[in-house]
């Protein structure tokens, strides 16, 4: 059930670069560019987030990979983080602040930052351009963020359209989770990794909004009732009861 990847990348050439938080889906989407190019560098971008938890993360999953999967420790190339402190001072919102997460009359949820994806994109093409790293992947989802404008397909294939007129670059923004259920992108760690991925996605990504890391549940660490500790439960149940109708074996996760 891989998910074929857009734009012009396939097979295991090229080099990548992978919009890496430290959270489940830019993790699992690193695994995806390991297992597909040579030569894979990550970006992270430091805009006064809330929970600083995120990003020490990186460093964690990062050395975690390297060590557990020697064969893609050889193409995992150098972190890069950027500091867009004065798009965090723009995007004065939940994840920015200390306001309480809530639906604001757009229906979109206060968590989202306006424009956030269009930012890091470009961010990444320049510094893709300079690396030599055409191939742009994120982790960006239709399926479970509909609300997120900035998250959809339609928007993402405009970008790479502009980003390639605005370059005179061939680039493409790879999106392996875009169709993906939160629970297909459990299986796909699985694929990917088998238990020693699914196991390092548990024991070292942090997705709660709320940054709590002292609650470990079966799917991993956070407060269990933010939208995003939610949508990670119910993906998580949904891919164990998949894999019990289909007879595998739980592995003990
Ligand atoms: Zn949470």
């Amino acid at each position: 059930m891989t998910p074929s990847p857009k734009g012009s990348g396939s097979g295991k050439d090229g080099a990548a670069l992978v919009l890496f938080s430290g959270g489940q889906d830019s993790t699992v989407c690193l695994g995806w560019a390991l297992d597909r190019y040579d030569r894979v560098e990550t970006v992270g971008f430091d805009y006064g987030q809330r929970h600083n938890v995120e990003m020490q993360c990186r460093d964690r999953v990062r050395n975690e990979i390297a060590r557990r999967f020697p064969a893609w420790s050889t193409r995992l190339g150098p972190d890069h983080v950027l500091d867009v402190a004065s798009f965090g001072a723009i995007a004065d919102t939940a994840l920015t602040s200390e306001a309480e997460i809530t639906m604001l009359a757009s229906g979109l949820p206060s968590t989202f930052v306006p424009a956030r994806n269009l930012v890091f994109f470009t961010y990444a093409a320049a510094l893709g351009y300079r690396r030599g790293l055409h191939k742009l992947v994120g982790g960006m989802c239709e399926t479970d963020y509909s609300g997120y404008p900035d998250c959809r397909d339609t928007t993402l294939r405009a970008l790479e359209q502009a980003i390639r007129l605005g370059t005179e670059i061939p680039f493409s923004i790879e999106t392996p989770l875009m169709w993906l259920t939160k629970a297909d992108t459990w299986a796909l760690t699985d694929t990917l990794g088998g238990a020693a991925l699914v196991d390092l996605i548990v024991e070292e990504t942090h997705t709660c909004y709320r940054g709590e890391r002292g609650l470990r549940h079966d799917w991993g660490y956070g407060c269990g009732a933010c939208p995003a500790c939610e949508l990670r439960t119910r993906g998580f149940a949904e891919w164990q009861m998949t894999r019990a109708a289909s007879g595998k074996m739980s592995k003990g996760f």
